[in-house]
């Protein structure tokens, strides 16, 4: 037989496959790593057998060396999905392969074993050889036998603990044959089960049963079908993803649920551990490399039917998949921005469509393409209009910050309404959040005299004040540097603090409301290990009153008796430089006005902004998703965006400036000629320096091009190839970017 071996090899050029004879008498299968002799001194490379023929069209076959796996790594199906992303994504097979195995598997990572001892010799016969050994100076191997006559199998260490002996005791019992010794795999848990108390489904509400009816059926009938949820914040989807998850078990198949990292919160991973207990897996990425190479294991061996994951669970090694759903479908976490740049959801779509699985994509505002989809009839889809307990969404304000400077001279960053409201909870004993779009405590410094704006040296952005460290920080590249006294451009001492961030917000609360207990979630202080769960937990025990953070305070979050939400600068989002602003904005207002009013009483929101007029402002004050999205969508329509077209960057770096934008300028012309014959590649952008034109010391070029979605673009691949030639610059592609930096 024969075997056709994809080698693991960086260089492009043998990204492809070769074929191997299999030597008589040994196990080779789809699926298993081998080594295999290559070029002309025949050194050993590794690769993985992704096909087994009878017969080859090449003559002179060389004999695999040996196979490394005693099992198949992986199923076919997972590698023709490897194929298929090698070629949708520009990238080796390996690469893609990669995605699909735990870190570490190459090299590190071992199982973990435990030594067990049990009883070999009967147990009556046992009870009285261990009393005659305590009656005659063998006291402790004695004692080892009697508690082993109570319980066995036990861990070596429960045995030494609970009968106070050792390991020459042990292996003294061992040489008299009373009992076995042997190691057995444990794995390193993601959680600990012992902090979940099982729990039951609720009844589902009418809404509810609709769709918990059709994924039933489909998962039933392994039927495969694209759905998309549009349900309001505290309508009880995660309900209806229970379910289903929970008829995929019944039904002896198996579920990937996605959501996006900063959600994967201890509380997430409760519900659905507290409904499924031992068939749930967990991969996050606070995970030790052990830990995910065992939560690895767990699920490709069949011994958990769930994973709950972000966005790399979307490539859990699972077969027979029922159902695979992506929670906050809207979220730019679910694209990669590293090589491959795949979007879950385009796997997930694959995966479901390999499987006769359903992909259910959910959330409370819907990215512009997804219900685009549904409009369209690519997606089903369905609606949850109402929340579980038929509580009014929360009532927004919008204050006019201008007002506030102008108009009542007020300086603090709370506007006078806002601390109204805040007030009003403090007495009630009721929570808040409050949610800054920002971290650090003041966003730049700058000089009042000139102008000049502290910048990181590396990466052409301006650098954030951290009042911890007493630094400046560079988001992107994590470099700090001190404050400076003087102006270093002229000279002048007025070099001051902008902007707001969470520290400033922490420190204003606590000036006009002494008495409030204030919890602040960002970066810095969640930055160790356990240090979100903390924080979390002290507030859903009531320890806080006040709780301010960025981002991580808006998703996924249900404390019944948060009341209040203010947001205390709806602008920063809003004036980003990119076509998705006003859709990232109302999604954001959006969800964290959700948090309010999860429980019995109302809930308040209050949005402060300097563009009181921007429609997107007010839809998000109406909860009106449906006209956000009608006007959104014309909008993009009129001008040519996404959905309607793909945006593709073609993004170049390297140390030397001249070398990147010389480039950049041949590929100009490569591309121009490439679109007189090719009309599916319409629009070039560039190339221009990159919004961020330096990360790190790289300088940054790039080419945006519009182009027919859902097509392939044969230049695209060629790039592709003269990127890998190319000696000191580094070229990437990427279809519709998350961020347009
Ligand atoms: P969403 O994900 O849509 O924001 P959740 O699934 O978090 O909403 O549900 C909000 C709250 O409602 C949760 O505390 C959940 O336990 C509860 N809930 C959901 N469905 C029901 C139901 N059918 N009966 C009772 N409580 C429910
Ligand atoms: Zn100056
Ligand atoms: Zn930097």
């Amino acid at each position: 037989m024969i075997a056709r071996v994809i080698l693991n090899n960086r260089e492009h050029n043998i990204d492809q496959c070769f074929d191997y004879l299999i030597p008589d008498g040994i196990n080779a299968s789809v699926g298993m790593r081998v080594l295999v002799p290559f070029g002309y001194r025949n050194v050993s490379a590794r690769g993985i057998i992704v096909d087994i023929l009878s017969e080859s069209e090449f003559d002179n076959l060389k004999p695999i060396k040996k196979v490394i796996d005693s099992s198949p790594l992986c199923s076919k199906e997972i590698l023709d999905l490897c194929l298929w992303i090698k070629e949708k994504y520009f990238c080796s097979f390996y690469q893609a392969l990669r995605l699909f195995l735990p870190p570490g598997i190459e090299s590190g990572v071992k199982e973990k074993n435990v030594r067990m001892v049990s009883l070999s010799a009967d147990k009556s016969e046992a009870l009285l050889k261990a009393e005659e050994m305590i009656s005659k100076r063998a006291k402790v191997q004695g004692m080892m036998l009697k508690v082993l006559c109570e319980s066995s199998p036990l861990k070596t260490t429960d045995l030494y603990e609970k009968s106070g002996g050792n390991s020459a005791a042990l292996n003294a019992l061992l040489k008299k044959g009373l009992i076995n010794i042997s190691d057995e795999r444990v794995y390193r848990e993601a959680y600990n089960k012992n902090n979940y108390a099982p729990s039951e489904g609720y009844t589902p509400t009418a809404e509810q049963k609709v769709i918990i009816d059709h994924l039933k059926e489909n998962i039933s009938s392994s039927k495969f079908e694209n759905i998309l949820l549009r349900g309001v914040t505290g309508s009880g989807k995660t309900e209806v993803f229970l379910q289903a998850i929970e008829h995929c078990i019944k039904c002896g198949k198996t579920a990937i649920m996605l959501v996006p990292e900063i959600s994967l919160t201890p509380q997430t991973v409760k519900r659905f551990v507290s409904r499924f207990g031992d068939m749930v897996a967990v991969i996050h990425s606070g995970l030790s490399q052990g830990e995910r190479f065992d939560q690895w294991n767990k699920i490709k061996n069949g011994e958990v039917s769930v994973v709950v994951g972000a966005r790399s669970a979307i490539f859990a090694p699972f077969e027979n998949i029922g159902i695979i759903i992506l929670d906050e479908e809207h979220e730019t976490s679910y694209k990669s921005d590293t090589t491959p740049k795949y979007h879950a959801r385009d796997i997930g779509e694959k995966r479901a469509m390999e499987n006769g699985a359903t992909l259910l994509l959910a959330s409370a505002t819907p990215s512009l393409s997804g219900f685009y989809k549904a409009q369209n009839g690519e997606y089903t889809l369905f609606e949850m209009v109402k929340r579980y307990n038929k509580m009014d969404m929360p009532t927004v304000k919008i204050i006019d910050m201008r007002n506030e400077l102008f108009t009542y001279k007020n300086f603090s960053p709370l506007s006078l309404a806002l601390q109204d409201e805040i007030r009003k909870n403090l007495e009630n004993k009721s929570k808040t959040i409050l949610f800054l779009n920002r971290r650090g405590y003041s966003t730049f410094v700058s000089c009042r005299q000139c102008g000049y704006v502290m910048e990181c040296g590396d990466c052409s952005v301006s650098m954030t004040y951290h009042k911890n460290l007493n630094q400046m920080v560079c988001h992107y590249c994590g470099k700090t540097a001190s404050i400076p006294e003087i102006c270093p451009d002229c000279g002048s001492k007025h070099i001051k603090f902008f902007g707001t961030g969470t520290q400033k917000i922490e420190e204003a609360i606590k000036t006009k409301f002494p008495e409030a207990r204030v919890l602040r979630m960002d970066t810095d202080t969640t930055s160790h290990k356990g240090g979100h769960e903390e924080i979390l937990s002290s507030f859903g025990r009531g320890e806080a009153d006040i709780l301010i953070g960025t981002q991580m305070v808006t998703k996924g979050l249900d404390f019944p008796d948060v009341t209040l939400v203010g947001v205390l600068a709806a602008d920063t989002s809003l004036c980003m430089d990119d076509f998705r602003a006003g859709e990232r904005s109302f999604s954001l207002l959006t969800q964290v006005c959700g948090r309010a009013g999860r429980g019995n009483i109302p809930g308040r929101a209050v949005i402060q902004t300097y563009q009181p007029q921007n429609s997107v402002i007010k839809y998000a004050k109406e909860h009106d998703y449906i006209n956000f999205y009608n006007s959104e969508i014309s909008s993009r329509r009129r001008l040519n965006y996404p959905p309607f077209c793909d945006i593709i960057s073609i993004m170049a770096s390297g140390e030397n400036e001249d070398s990147v934008k010389g480039f950049m300028e041949k590929t100009e012309i490569h591309i121009k000629k490439y679109m007189k014959d090719n009309p599916s590649v319409f629009s070039i952008n560039g190339p221009t320096p990159a919004p961020l034109s330096k990360i790190k010391n790289l300088y940054r070029y790039r080419i945006l091009l519009k182009a027919d979605s859902n097509s392939s673009h044969p230049l695209l691949k060629e790039l592709t190839k003269i990127g890998e030639s190319l000696n000191k610059i580094f070229l990437s592609i990427d279809i519709n970017p998350t961020n347009m930096f």
